[in-house]
C-alpha cells in the first residue's frame, strides 16, 4: 500500500462533499478531502447560496428604505457603496470558509487542494501524485450551462459573474426565468438596473405552483422588472455600446443591453473525474445513478449532490452526504423522501415541497388543494407585506398533506413546518389544532387547513 491513501476519499468540498466528510470522520472513519478550490465549501458557500443571500438581504434594506415613505419614514437619498457592500459579502463568505477549516480540524479530516481523477477503482491521481482508497465519494457538483453559439464577450455573465458585483448595469437582461434568474432580477432591480427577464416557458420558476408563481411575478413586476414568458433568445449580437437580443415566441424583437446573465440550468461536472475509469457507470449527461444508500453501480464508490442530478440542491446533497457517510461506515443508511424543499428567495420569498397541484392531476393521485390569502394576514399587513399565499395540497380520504407551496415573506422558513408535517404524515387536523402563535405568517399554514375543515373563522 502507498504512503498515499485514505480509507474514505470525499472528491469535493461542497455542501455535500464536506457534510460526508465531518460526519464520516464523527463515525471514526480516517477521511481525506480533495477540492482543487482555495477554501472550503465549494460553489455554494464561495459563489452560490452563501454571497446571493448576502445580496438579497441588500436588496431588501433597500426595498423597505424605499417603502419607509408609505409608513411617514424618509431616509433621504439612497446612495450605494458597491466596494463595500461586496466587501460585506466577501466577509461573509470568508467567515464561513475559515470555519468549516476549524471544524475540519477539530475532526482531522485531511484536506488537499486539488484535482482528482480516477485511475481504477482504487486509485487516484490528485495533480500528478498516486493515491490509494477503500472507498470512495464522487461530489464534484454542477457547472452553470453555457448557451451555445453566443459570442464570447465580458458583458455576458453566468451565477458566479453575476454575485462579483463587478458594476450595476443601466440595462440587465436574464435569460432565465428559474431560481437563479429571479433571485438576480432582485438583486440588480434593488440595485437600480433596469431589468428584463426571458423566460422560455410560460410562468416564471416553472415547476412551481402558476397561482403562487403568478404573485411572485406580480410582485417582480411591480419593483421594475420586465419579464418575457413564453419566449427565447434566438440570436445575440455583440456591439460596443450594448449586447443585442434577438427573442422570439411572446414577445419578439431586440433588447438591448450592458450585460446578460445567462441562467438557464446546471449540468454535472461528473466526467472531470473520469469515473469510468473506476467502472462508475455515467451517462451522456454526466450524471452518475445511485442507490438510495448513494452507492454507485461500484458499491464501494458513492456519489452525492448534483453529480446525481436533480433537483440540485445543497440541501438535498448535505442529506445525500450523511447518508454515504453512514453507508460507508457500515451502518444502514438511506434517503427516503420526497420533500425536498426548493426555495427562491426573492422578495416575496416563493417556496414549495412535496406535490404541486400539477404533479397530483398529472400522477392521478386524488388530491384537493386549501389556501389561505395572506391580505387577510394581520402579520403581513402589520409588516408591510404585500400579496402572499399558503397553499395545502391534500389527500381527500385521509387529509394527510401532500405537498405544500407558500410565496410571501419568509415563505423558505415557513415552510419547514409543512415539510416536517409531510415526513410525520400529519392530517389537516394535525396542523389546524397545533397552536400557531398569533399574529404570525405561521398562522397561514393552520387557517389553510382551517379553511379545508370548515373551521376557519378568520376569513
Ligand atoms: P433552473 O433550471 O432553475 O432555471 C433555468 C430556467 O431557464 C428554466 O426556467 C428554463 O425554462 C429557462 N431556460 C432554459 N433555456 C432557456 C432559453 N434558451 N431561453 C430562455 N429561458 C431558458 O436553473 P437555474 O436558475 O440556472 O439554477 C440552476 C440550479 O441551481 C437549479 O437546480 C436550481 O434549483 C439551483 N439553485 C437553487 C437555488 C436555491 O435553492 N435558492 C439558488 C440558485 C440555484
Amino acid at each position: 500500500m502507498s504512503d498515499n491513501h485514505a480509507d474514505l476519499i470525499v472528491l469535493g468540498a461542497g455542501p455535500g462533499g464536506y457534510a460526508c466528510a465531518f460526519r464520516a470522520a464523527d463515525l471514526g472513519c480516517n477521511v481525506v478531502m480533495v477540492d482543487p478550490r482555495a477554501t472550503l465549501g465549494g460553489v455554494c458557500l464561495n459563489v452560490g447560496c452563501i454571497p446571493s443571500k448576502a445580496l438579497l438581504h441588500a436588496a431588501e434594506i433597500l426595498r423597505e428604505a424605499r417603502h419607509g415613505q408609505d409608513w411617514g419614514l424618509s431616509t433621504g437619498e439612497i446612495s450605494i457603496d458597491l466596494d463595500k457592500l461586496r466587501a460585506k459579502k466577501d466577509s461573509i463568505v470568508e467567515q464561513l470558509t475559515n470555519g468549516l477549516v476549524g471544524l475540519s480540524k477539530r475532526r482531522k479530516v485531511q484536506n488537499i487542494r486539488g484535482s482528482a481523477v480516477f485511475t481504477g477503482d482504487q486509485t487516484l491521481n490528485i495533480d500528478g501524485e498516486n493515491w490509494t482508497f477503500d472507498q470512495a465519494v464522487i461530489a464534484v457538483g454542477s457547472a452553470p450551462v453555457r448557451l451555445p453559439g453566443w459570442p464570447d464577450d465580458e458583458r455576458i455573465w453566468d451565477s458566479t459573474d453575476a454575485l462579483e458585483l463587478r458594476e450595476i448595469p443601466k440595462n440587465l437582461t436574464i435569460v432565465g426565468g428559474g431560481i437563479i434568474g429571479l433571485e438576480m432580477a432582485t438583486v440588480y432591480a434593488a440595485l437600480g438596473s433596469k431589468v428584463s427577464v426571458i423566460e422560455f416557458m410560460d410562468q416564471i420558476a416553472p415547476g412551481a405552483d402558476p397561482e403562487a408563481a403568478s404573485i411572485l411575478h406580480k410582485a417582480l413586476e411591480q419593483e421594475g422588472v420586465t419579464i418575457h414568458t413564453s419566449t427565447k433568445v434566438t440570436g445575440v449580437k455583440a456591439s460596443k455600446s450594448a449586447l443585442e437580443l434577438q427573442c422570439d415566441g411572446a414577445f419578439e424583437g431586440v433588447i438591448k443591453s450592458n450585460a446578460v446573465i445567462q441562467a438557464v440550468g446546471r449540468h454535472s461536472n461528473g466526467s472531470l473525474v473520469d469515473p469510468s475509469a473506476a467502472g462508475v457507470k455515467i451517462d451522456e449527461k454526466n450524471i452518475i445513478d445511485v442507490d438510495s444508500s448513494c452507492r454507485t453501480n461500484v458499491p464501494h464508490i458513492f456519489a452525492i449532490g448534483d453529480v446525481t442530478g436533480n433537483p440540485m440542491l445543497a440541501h438535498r446533497a448535505t442529506h445525500q452526504g450523511h447518508v454515504a457517510a453512514e453507508a460507508a461506515c457500515g451502518h444502514a443508511a438511506a434517503l427516503d423522501t420526497q420533500f425536498i424543499p426548493s426555495v427562491a428567495y426573492t422578495l416575496p420569498e416563493l417556496a414549495w415541497a412535496g406535490l404541486t397541484q400539477m404533479q397530483a392531476k398529472e400522477g392521478g393521485i386524488a388530491h384537493k388543494t386549501t389556501s389561505f390569502p395572506w391580505a387577510a394576514s394581520g402579520r403581513n399587513l402589520a409588516s408591510g407585506g404585500g400579496d402572499g399565499l399558503t397553499k395545502l395540497i391534500y389527500c381527500p380520504h385521509t387529509h394527510q398533506v401532500l405537498g405544500a407551496t407558500i410565496v410571501g415573506r419568509n415563505a423558505g422558513e415557513l415552510l419547514a413546518e409543512c415539510v416536517l408535517a409531510m415526513e410525520m404524515g400529519a392530517t389537516l387536523e394535525d396542523i389546524s389544532l397545533s397552536v400557531h402563535a398569533h399574529p404570525t405568517l405561521s398562522e397561514t399554514i393552520g387557517f389553510s387547513a382551517e379553511r379545508a375543515l370548515g373551521t376557519l373563522t378568520d376569513l
